[in-house]
Order: structure tokens, then sequence, then C-alpha cells
């Protein structure tokens, strides 16, 4: 591929950052891309990325301080994220788990056994997020002693697993991964992506694939400035989404992760583009807008104003369209 000046110097100083790591499919994707490339911005870092803004943070959720075992975060009361891998198949460079992400920790068995015996001893965990990294990076043999071992738990109702494979290396939808999931139904598989050119012919094979296995599908969206910033970009996405079986999940506000500021926009374009699709397109195109707080606060979902007025007689609201409805409170 041939690179700009400030991508070489941002490959070359990336040392101590998330690394560089592109599947092949995916270089294909974008092997003649120009440099303001949604899909290349995604994986191949720019200079701005080496600039680390004062309101950053390396592990900005705090997520250490919610994890009591190597592995786990517990910060929910009823769910624990599981991460299981730091590895993925592309690292995104806007990575909230870039301070974890990307580095050989690998988990032995007896961590992962450690992990178990926790979710086993807390009884009120009903939900378990496999994530990491991406945890479809692990062998089949893997998953599935991962899968079976949380599956026995019998107070875990649901299991997710977190994973962008089907963006970056759809090959790896295979049958022989498809019939070990599907012996941990309710399995839900939570999906990520970042623009509509993600959706190519293999990738929708892959989804389509998955929703065959009975596995619900749901996507994340990061809101990056340049790439999906706009409603027309974010509608499409989202229309393609439901058209290979995926569920528009949720949109985030980027976090604030050191070299982020070239991709962050504000939260008001966010409640923007909210707006935007809110009423113009079906309910299920509408993902939740959510910022993760920064200090481990938890995802807080954030609406457009369409509350004018609330008293005990009634509440006034401002449709999509603007016009002003009233319901009355008793
Ligand atoms: S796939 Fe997920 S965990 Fe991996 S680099 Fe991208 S955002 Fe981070």
């Amino acid at each position: 591929m041939k690179l700009s000046d400030k991508e070489i110097m941002a490959i070359n100083n990336l040392k101590g950052r998330l690394p560089l790591r592109i599947t092949p499919y995916f270089a294909s994707l974008i092997y003649k891309s120009k440099y303001s490339d949604p899909l290349r911005r995604n994986v191949i870092p720019v200079v701005e990325e080496l600039l680390q803004h004062t309101t950053e943070q390396s592990d900005p959720l705090h997520e250490k301080s919610f994890s009591p075992v190597k592995g786990i975060v517990h910060r929910y009361p009823d769910r624990v994220l599981f991460t299981v891998t730091q590895v993925c198949s592309n690292y995104c460079r806007y990575c909230t788990r870039s301070h974890s992400v990307g580095r050989l920790d690998k988990l032995g068995r007896q961590d992962f056994e450690k992990a178990f015996n926790y979710i086993a001893a807390h009884k009120e965990v009903r939900d378990v997020l496999i994530s990491g990294g991406d945890p479809l990076t692990l062998t089949d043999e893997t998953l599935d002693y991962i899968l079976s071992n949380i599956r026995s738990i019998p107070h875990v109702e649901m299991i997710r697993i977190g994973t962008r494979i089907p963006v970056v290396l759809p090959q790896r939808i295979t049958d022989n991964l498809i019939s070990i999931l599907r012996k941990y139904h309710p399995l839900f598989i939570s999906l990520h992506f970042s623009h509509p050119a993600e959706i190519t012919d293999e990738c929708a094979k892959a989804c389509i694939k998955l929703a065959d296995g009975g596995f619900p599908l749901g996507s994340q969206t990061v809101l990056l400035k340049g790439i999906n910033d706009n409603v027309p970009v974010m509608k499409e996405l989202m229309h393609k989404l439901l058209k290979i079986r995926v569920r528009p999940y949720y949109l985030y506000q980027c976090d604030l992760i050191p070299g982020s500021g070239h991709f962050r926009t504000t939260v008001r374009k966010g409640l923007e583009i909210i707006k935007g699709l809110r009423g113009f397109t079906s309910g299920y195109a509408v993902p939740t807008f959510v910022v993760d707080a920064p200090g481990g606060g938890g995802k807080i979902p954030l609406l457009p104003d369409y509350v004018v007025e609330h008293n005990d007689e009634k509440i006034v609201m401002r449709n999509y369209k603007g016009v002003l409805c009233e319901y009355p409170e008793k």
C-alpha cells in the first residue's frame, strides 16, 4: 500500500501504544484507498494519534478498579465482562481498551478457573459478556472450554460474545464454529460496525450465517469524526445492518482514550444524529446513544430534548417534526 508521510511517521512511533494489525481481507478493502477513506482511518494510524489531550486517560472507564480477578470486570450488579484475550484481528485506532489490547498478556488455565469460580460464587450474575480483545480469535476448542464452563453455572441465564470478526475476518465464521456456539443458547452476539462500506458480501454472509444459527445479533458503533458523524452515513449503516439481520444497539460517544482527539465529536453531534434518525426511519434502525461515563460511571443514555414542559398536570413534548403535543398526567 502507498502510505502517507503522516501515516509512516505514526507507524514508526507506535512503541508502547496499540499495535498495527490488519487482516489480509480488511487490507483488500483499503488497498487502493484515499488517505481519508473511513475504513482506512479505522486501522491505519496518523500522527494526531500521538498527541494526548489533558482530558484523556489510558483506562477512562476505570475497568482496572472494577476487576476482582484477572479478566473479570464487575461494574453492574447483575452482569460481568469477561475479557478472555487481549488479541484482535484488526486493531481499531480508537479502541477503548487500547491500554490493554494488543499486549501478549494471556490468561492461563489457572486464570480461567479463577474467573469461572468468581462467577459461580456470585449468584447475582445472570449475564456474562465475553469480550477482549476479540474472543473469536481464540481456537474453537478454547471457546468451547470457556463457554461450557460458563454455561454449567446454574445462575448464568444468558451469555454474550462481543466481536468484530464478521467485519474484519468473515471467513472465521465457519460451520464448525456455529455448531460449537449453538450448544450454549441463549447466546447473544454483539458486533461492532463503523461504516456502511464494511458491509461487504462476505460480511453479510457471515452475519446471516450467525443469524441462522439462532444468535440474536446487535451492533455497537462508535461515533467518529470524519467517518460516520453525519445522518446520511449513519442512516445507511443502520439500514444495511437491518438487511443483514443485525439490530443497531448502541451508538457510543468516543471514549477519552489517549490520542483520540482527532476522532472525537461533540456530544451535541451524537444527539443531532439521533434526532435525524428517530421518526425519519424505523425504530429498529435507531440505536441508543450513550456516553460511557469517564471514571467508571457506566453507560448513560442521552436523548434529544423532546420534553418541553412536565408538571403534575401534563407533559408537553416535541415530536420528530418539531410539532408540540400534550399528554395529561391526571
Ligand atoms: S475489535 Fe474491539 S477490542 Fe479489538 S481493537 Fe477494535 S474496538 Fe478494540
